[in-house]
């Protein structure tokens, strides 16, 4: 599998689909990880810190705050970039938003121009656990009608993988301030933690 990943991710970094169909996407697509990981976070999609500075994902403010949150479930942050795989729903940076102020939010069509790497990156990765991070990597596993306060803090099997779904870390969320949406929270931290355990990941 470790063949057929890297010749994806060499495909997924000369995809200009988005641009093609007229998005202002800025590359390059930023993802990470190898065949071995047995598990795989999905993000929404790149920041401009990620595409234009570390080519890292959940290497901006978001994600120091992912890193916080995974740091008291007992993972430290370069083990578990070494380790596991990352990526997002969609893989290029999709520019400001109209204010300037924060990052334009993929549309519903470059979201499904993507979606078939994702898709691919599951197959090839095969992770025993996967944590959607956002409303948009979390609808790919329960749609678009299930409120965040039903899934955040649970734990699922689907596919054959446990899911452990995660809000958007974004500081700018106001779901997240909320305190018992960070207790919702604390709950899917500790159910990371026991999966941490169990699977001695
Ligand atoms: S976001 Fe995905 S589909 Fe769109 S150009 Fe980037 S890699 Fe291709």
């Amino acid at each position: 599998m470790e063949d057929e990943l890297k010749l994806l991710q060499k495909q997924i970094m000369t995809c200009q689909r988005c641009l093609l169909a007229g998005y202002p996407i800025q590359g390059p697509p930023i993802f990470s990880g190898n065949a071995d990981a047995r598990l795989m976070v999905i993000g929404q999609a790149p920041g401009r810190v990620e595409a234009g500075q570390t080519l890292k994902p959940f290497s901006g403010s978001a994600g120091k705050r992912l890193f916080r949150w995974f740091g008291q479930v007992g993972w430290e942050e370069d083990d578990f970039r070494a380790r596991f795989y990352m990526s997002s729903v969609t893989k290029c940076f999709p520019g400001p938003n109209k204010s300037g102020r924060g990052d334009r939010a993929p549309s519903r069509k470059e979201q499904r121009l993507c979606s078939d790497w994702l898709e691919a990156e599951l197959m090839l990765v095969d992770p025993e656990v996967v944590v959607p991070v956002g409303k948009m990597a979390i609808e790919r596993f329960f749609g678009r009608n299930r409120k965040l306060v039903d899934i955040i803090g649970a734990r699922f099997q689907i596919d054959g993988r446990i899911v452990v779904p995660l809000p958007h870390p974004s500081g700018a969320s106001a779901w997240i301030q909320k305190p018992e949406h960070q207790a919702l929270i604390q709950r899917a931290l500790g159910h990371l933690a026991e999966v941490r355990e169990s699977l001695d990941l």
